[in-house]
């Protein structure tokens, strides 16, 4: 019997896996979820002897029911190869009496790698299974390293294209130089003016535009979302939670069946989320602990059951952490609604026509795996500073959020448990906020200045994402008003 997917918002909507990553959105605006959370059937001790791409294995085929063995492995082996800096693919590193667990050796440093490499070929792999003949259309709003890391797993993978939007004032200088020299015949990058959260609706809202699905359709074409909401983006995350965790075992880190921890540095949710499956799967995770910057809806929301996203929007050191609307949360709403797809739609509908809802007391009582807080500018920086005075380790700015986080949840609770903390991003993505905070002075000097600077201070080799940027030349200048993005998709498809 194969694992389903069903709509968040509509139960009688049911789908394979491959139908699921295929159509990214229900129709019905909704989110696909799986019936039931499989359970992690293999020995600890067997995880513990395993490589990154052999758990893989062992987690993605519980969700990915309808993938055979030699599809499911050719994706596997397809994504986490030569791309990756090194062969653990996602290594940990104890600093400060925690493990980072470093997610950003993929080919745009950002963890976003973790699941975009493999998601193109998820999908190709869904198409022919469904006898998809149109040509896909990745749509995808970034917040700054979706957009690259989406482009660098589509670009020039047969019978697809992608088109990425970005808040033009609203991404990192080198994330915006990784993108706009973005090669392949394929793909589309586009900056508009507005915000990041405007980009998402945005697109959405062509997601949701049936005349156009319809034209599409005609032309040859449809949609697909390469976004967090993408099941064949959360499944694959999963997958580095319990790696690590067979890790510290492996290593003598922790007993056997030991709790720990897991702090992430929260955006959309998916990160997070991904963290909360494997739990349910039967992972020894204790506390979630979900760090917010200063744009800090989700812990509102932890602490009042409230969320609203009625608010000024603030541009941080955290860009990609920057999101008023954590579109995965639904995920978690409709299972603590008890499944209830009335309920989570009446939420949503509540989201966007209000910008808030509120959960019941009994939701409320099923939030106690997760701990969110949050961290200000100043208190992120301090805690670059120092981890780089105190261990000589540099973080970038997500990472310190979720850093900073994990050491207010200790002074208020006290509990010592062993914590994974996920580091979303090298510090060379984000150099000069890095730097600062290091206390370098960074006036008048480029980022590429910096990054040699940032190489010789915390003794690592510049990326060669970055050496790549140095001199590629910029492929990409449109920017657009918010009401003319579908006009661009249009443009770029030649309808
Ligand atoms: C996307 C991103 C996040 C947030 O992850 P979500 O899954 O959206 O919560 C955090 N840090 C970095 C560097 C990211 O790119």
């Amino acid at each position: 019997m194969d694992l389903l997917y069903r709509s968040t918002r509509d139960s009688s909507v049911q789908v394979t896996a491959s139908q699921a990553i295929l159509k990214g959105l229900s129709a019905d605006g909704g989110l696909f979820v799986p019936v039931e959370i499989p359970a992690l059937d293999v020995s600890l001790d067997e995880l513990a002897k395993m490589s990154y791409q052999e758990t893989a294995y062992a987690v993605m085929s519980k969700f990915l029911t309808d993938f055979t063995e030699g599809e499911l492995k050719h994706c596997i082996d397809s994504a986490y190869d030569e791309k990756f800096d090194t062969p653990e693919i996602a290594p940990l590193v104890k600093a400060d009496g925690a493990y980072f667990l470093e997610l950003f050796h993929g080919s745009t440093i950002a963890f976003k790698d973790m699941a975009l490499s493999i998601l193109p070929h998820l999908m190709t792999v869904s198409a022919k299974k469904n006898q998809v003949k149109n040509e896909i259309v990745i749509l995808t709003a970034t917040s700054g390293d979706t957009g690259k890391a989406a482009m660098a797993g589509f670009a020039d993978v047969p019978g697809t294209r992608i088109v990425v939007f970005y808040p033009k004032n609203g991404v990192s200088p080198v994330q915006e130089k990784q993108m706009v020299t973005q090669k392949g015949k394929n793909v589309k990058v586009i900056g508009i003016h507005g915000n990041f959260d405007d980009a998402q609706s945005g697109v959405k809202a062509i997601f949701g535009d049936k005349d156009l699905a319809k034209e599409m359709d005609a032309a040859g074409f449809q949609f697909s979302s390469a976004n967090s909401i993408n099941i064949g983006r959360l499944v694959p995350q999963i997958v580095y939670y319990v790696y690590a965790y067979a890790k510290l075992y492996a290593n003598g880190e922790i007993e056997k069946n030991e709790k720990i921890n897991v702090v992430v540095p929260t955006g959309n949710f998916g990160n997070i989320l991904a963290a909360y499956y494997a739990k349910q799967m039967g992972l020894p995770i204790a506390k979630l602990i979900c760090a917010s910057n200063d744009n800090k809806v989700l812990y509102d929301f932890f602490q009042t059951g409230s969320y609203d996203r009625n608010r000024k929007f603030v541009l941080t050191t955290s860009p990609s952490m920057d999101i008023l609307i954590s579109s995965n949360l639904e995920r978690l709403i409709y299972r603590i609604a008890g499944h209830d797809d009335k309920a989570d739609a009446a939420f949503m509908k509540s989201l966007s026509e209000n910008g808030k809802y509120e959960i019941t007391p009994a939701m409320r009582e099923k939030l106690g795996d997760f701990y969110g807080n949050y961290a200000t500018e100043a208190e992120a920086a301090k805690t670059i500073h120092d981890l780089y005075d105190e261990n000589g380790y540099v973080i970038d700015t997500h990472t310190a959020v979720a850093d900073c986080v994990y050491k207010k949840y200790q002074a208020e609770t006290g509990d010592r448990t062993k914590s994974v903390i996920a580091s979303t991003a090298s510090p060379f993505k984000f150099t000069r906020s890095v730097l600062e905070a290091m206390g370098v002075d960074c006036e008048g000097k480029d980022d590429f200045a910096l990054a040699d600077e940032l190489s010789k201070l915390s003794d690592v080799a510049v990326p060669k994402a970055v050496e790549e940027i140095r001199t590629a030349p910029v492929l990409h200048d449109t920017v657009v008003e918010v009401p003319d993005m579908k006009a661009a998709v249009r443009t770029f498809l030649g309808m």
